[in-house]
Order: structure tokens, then C-alpha cells, then sequence
């Protein structure tokens, strides 16, 4: 896997500095073949990993990892960044129905997915309706309203089964069947060719002209690997549309295909299907596919422990040092406490995320990163004396601290009231053994 060969790369870098030139090259080839085996489209290789070099260049050794994993962690913020950052939602109409189009090549798994999102749908409350707009196969129509039977959401289709017909007009109709029906979501399901075709392009395109749908969704098989991103590019150019489908990720393709679209066509990944079974079906998470294209297995979790460990080293330190076993806590070992605090400030959107994250919640959302640049500013602006000894800041030094860091004197004193408050607390945890926890953390 690419941590392994990551390992070995790195097998020489001991101690601190920058990544050297020659182990980011290493690097960048490990990087290349991971992401070529995961099916990414070379172009996007090229472009991704020119990226994870100049980041490499910029960023100073971590103590708390070494360089296989720190690379890999660069490697996946990125990954996790082009693929979308958060899951984009499905946007609903204002008025009337909303109505969402399907399109992609035959057997991409579109009829499937229409059930699949219907029942989705279904239980977070919608009342979908089911459209047959695929009236090229002669299975087709039956074959979505056996989906529909198994979801329990009806079907829309003129004369069912007979294989004939016109697909703009059942398009038409199904939406004034859904006002009349009061259904808010109407699933168009379109016909597909095996290959991409001008004339199933302008039916689809006729489809799109008369519903005027919220959202047209482009189907693809993950399966197809290089190939997804040449179909994306003709059903940009073709029909147009707003987010991408992968199906089939309970295969074995890695996934490389989300990679490529969403980089070259903009347009966000926003649903997975992975199965034949109507539940196989989730919103998509950029993070999984991440690790799914780097075939990290568990290594992004190893990573958080070996930061989380060492954290709690840097933690137990600055304990050792009010126990009197290391010198006395300062207002240095304060702001490095801060430090901390604001890096987990920056994860503040994904724990909003977590289910039963309820209590802090509340203290994350009333918590404001600047507060800690602004103690940072004033920390910055106290001598090296000052800093070890708050007890010598007086009246003066604190109008010069004051005028250094941009503040006023009541913010600085502020802080130091603040300092010496969780000094406090710490020596008193200290002495009942525990850990200190965040001392001092703001809001
Ligand atoms: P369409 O031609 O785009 O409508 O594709 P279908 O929905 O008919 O799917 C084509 C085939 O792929 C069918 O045999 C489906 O059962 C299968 N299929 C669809 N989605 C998935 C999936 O996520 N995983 C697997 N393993 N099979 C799927
Ligand atoms: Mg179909």
C-alpha cells in the first residue's frame, strides 16, 4: 500500500527540519502510482501531485509524526478538499415539485439509483414519484416498477411495458401528475446507450428542456475506471449537469474516477451507491473516498492517535512542570496550550457534525479562533523574562505590552489574570494527579 511504500521512502529522514527536495520527489512518485492504480486520469495526477509538492516543500517536520505519515496526511486533506469538503445537499424547488433527472450510459445503474434515492427520500419524508422515461428498453419500464414496488413509491409511465412511446412527453406529464398527486419529488429516469451517442444526447437534452429539472444528475459507474471521464465530459457538453452519482463502489474499484470528475468537470460528487440491495445508498463522503483511493485502510486513524499522543505528552510535560518536576508553568507553555486549543478550534466544523456532540456544541459555536490570535499577540509582544516570570509585569510593562501587541491594557491585563487563573487550576489538578484538560480556554 502507499503508507508502506511511504515507509520505506522515508526509512533514512531522521529529526527536524524540512522535507528535503529528494525525499519529496520520492514521495511524489509514490504518490503518482497510487493515485494511476486508483484509475485517476493522468492529467489530474500530474495537477494533484504538483500540489502535495509545493504543500510538502512548505511544511516544517512534524515532531509528532514521521514524514510517511505526514505526507500521506497532506496527500488526504488535499484528496478530501478537491472531492468537496462537506457533501453538497440536494437543492429542493421553492414551489411545486422538485424535480431530479438522471442521466448516464446504459446500465450505469440509473433505474436502480431512482429507487434507491426515492426511497432515501421517502424516509426523511418526501413523498417521491417515480417517472419511466427510459422507453428505449423494452424491460425498462417494468424493471422501475419492480424498484418501485420494492421502495414502496409509485411509478409514472403511460401504456407500462408496452416499450414504445415518447419520453418528453411522460417527462411533461409526470410533473402535473405530481402537483395533482401532491408528490414534491419527481425521479426522471432516462434511457442510456452502452456508448455515448448523439442521439440519446438530445433526447436527454429534450428530456431536460421540457421539466426544467432542479437538478440533473449524471449516473457513473465507478467500475468503468479512465473511461468515467471522458462519458463525464460528453454528458457535460451533451446535457449539462449539477452533481455525480458513482454506483458500484461495492466493487473493488478504488474510486479514482471521483477524483478525475470532480477536478476536471467542477462538479461535486454528491450521492454513492454501492449495492444491488435499495438500502445500498448513502450521500458521499469525501473523506471515505480519500481513503479509499489512497488504500489507506486505517492509517489516516493511526495518524490522529499519533497526534492525539502527542499532544497528551505535551500536556503531561507542562503537568510535570507544576508538580515541580520541570521548572515552573509560563506564560510560553500558556500559549503553546492555546495553540493547541485553536487547533482544535479549526475542527470545529466537523465535530457540529458528530451525532450527540449536543453539549459542546453549544461552547464550539461560541468559540472564536481570533480570541487566540489575539492572546498570541500580546504573548508575543512580553519579553523572554516577562514570559517566564508574569509576576514582573507591572503597570508599565503592561502599557508598553499593551501598545506592542495593538491591544489595550485591559486586554492585556485581561490575560494575565487569566494565566494566573489557570496556573491555578492546573497545580491543583496537578496535585490531585488528573490531567490538566484546556485551561483557560476561551467563551
Ligand atoms: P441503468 O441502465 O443505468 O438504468 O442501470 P441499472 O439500474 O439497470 O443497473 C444495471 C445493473 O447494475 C443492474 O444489474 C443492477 O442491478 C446493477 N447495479 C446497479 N447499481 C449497482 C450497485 O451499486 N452495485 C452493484 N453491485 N450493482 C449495481
Ligand atoms: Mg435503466
Amino acid at each position: 500500500t502507499l503508507s508502506d511504500r511511504l515507509a520505506d521512502t522515508f526509512k533514512n529522514l531522521r529529526g527536524k527540519g524540512r522535507l528535503s527536495e529528494a525525499d519529496i520527489d520520492a514521495t511524489a512518485r509514490e504518490i503518482r502510482i497510487a493515485l494511476l492504480e486508483a484509475d485517476v486520469a493522468l492529467p489530474v495526477v500530474k495537477d494533484f501531485v504538483a500540489a502535495v509538492k509545493e504543500r510538502a516543500r512548505g511544511e516544517e517536520v512534524s515532531q509528532a509524526l514521521n514524514p510517511a505519515q505526514q505526507v500521506i496526511k497532506i496527500v488526504d486533506e488535499e484528496l478530501v478538499t478537491i472531492l468537496g469538503g462537506e457533501t453538497r445537499r440536494l437543492r429542493y424547488a421553492k414551489t411545486g415539485p422538485t424535480v431530479v433527472m438522471l442521466a448516464g450510459l446504459q446500465g450505469a445503474g440509473k433505474t436502480t439509483l431512482a429507487a434507491k434515492l426515492a426511497l432515501w427520500l421517502k424516509d426523511q419524508g418526501k413523498s417521491p414519484l417515480l417517472v419511466a422515461c427510459d422507453l428505449q428498453r423494452p424491460n425498462a419500464v417494468q424493471q422501475l416498477q419492480v424498484n418501485g414496488d420494492k421502495v414502496g413509491v409509485p411509478v409514472f409511465a403511460p401504456e407500462a411495458g408496452n416499450g414504445v412511446g415518447d419520453p418528453v412527453g411522460v417527462a411533461k406529464a409526470s410533473v402535473e401528475e405530481a402537483k395533482r398527486k401532491l408528490h414534491d419529488v419527481v425521479i426522471v429516469d432516462t434511457a442510456g446507450r452502452l456508448g455515448v451517442d448523439a442521439e440519446m444526447m438530445s433526447q436527454a437534452a429534450a428530456i431536460r428542456d421540457a421539466v426544467q429539472p432542479d437538478e440533473v444528475l449524471f449516473v457513473v459507474d465507478a467500475m468503468i475506471g479512465q473511461d468515467a471521464l471522458t462519458t463525464a465530459q460528453a454528458f457535460l457538453d451533451g446535457v449539462g449537469y449539477d452533481g455525480v452519482v458513482l454506483t458500484k463502489l461495492d466493487g473493488d474499484a478504488r474510486g479514482g474516477a471521483a477524483l478525475s470528475i470532480r477536478q476536471v468537470t467542477g462538479k461535486p460528487v454528491m450521492f454513492a451507491s454501492s449495492g444491488e440491495k435499495m438500502t445500498d445508498f448513502d450521500v458521499f463522503h469525501p473523506d471515505r473516498m480519500a481513503s479509499r483511493i489512497l488504500d489507506m485502510g486505517d492509517v489516516m486513524t493511526l495518524i490522529e492517535q499519533a497526534e492525539k499522543a502527542f499532544d497528551q505528552e505535551q500536556a503531561l510535560k507542562a503537568a510535570q512542570k507544576l508538580s515541580g518536576q520541570g521548572g515552573e508553568f509560563t506564560l510560553d507553555d500558556f500559549l503553546e496550550q492555546m495553540q493547541q486549543v485553536k487547533k482544535l478550534g479549526s475542527m470545529t466544523k466537523i465535530l457540529k457534525m458528530l451525532p450527540g456532540a449536543g453539549q459542546i456544541r453549544e461552547q464550539l459555536e461560541n468559540f472564536d479562533e481570533r480570541e487566540i490570535d489575539r492572546i498570541e499577540a500580546i504573548i508575543r509582544s512580553m519579553t523572554p523574562a516577562e514570559r517566564h516570570n508574569p509576576k514582573i509585569i507591572d503597570g508599565s510593562r503592561r502599557a508598553r505590552i499593551a501598545k506592542g501587541s495593538g491591544r489595550t491594557v485591559s486586554d492585556v491585563n485581561g490575560l494575565v489574570d487569566r494565566f494566573f487563573e489557570a496556573r491555578k487550576m492546573m497545580m491543583q489538578m496537578a496535585k490531585g494527579g488528573g490531567m490538566p484538560g484546556m485551561p483557560g480556554m476561551p467563551g
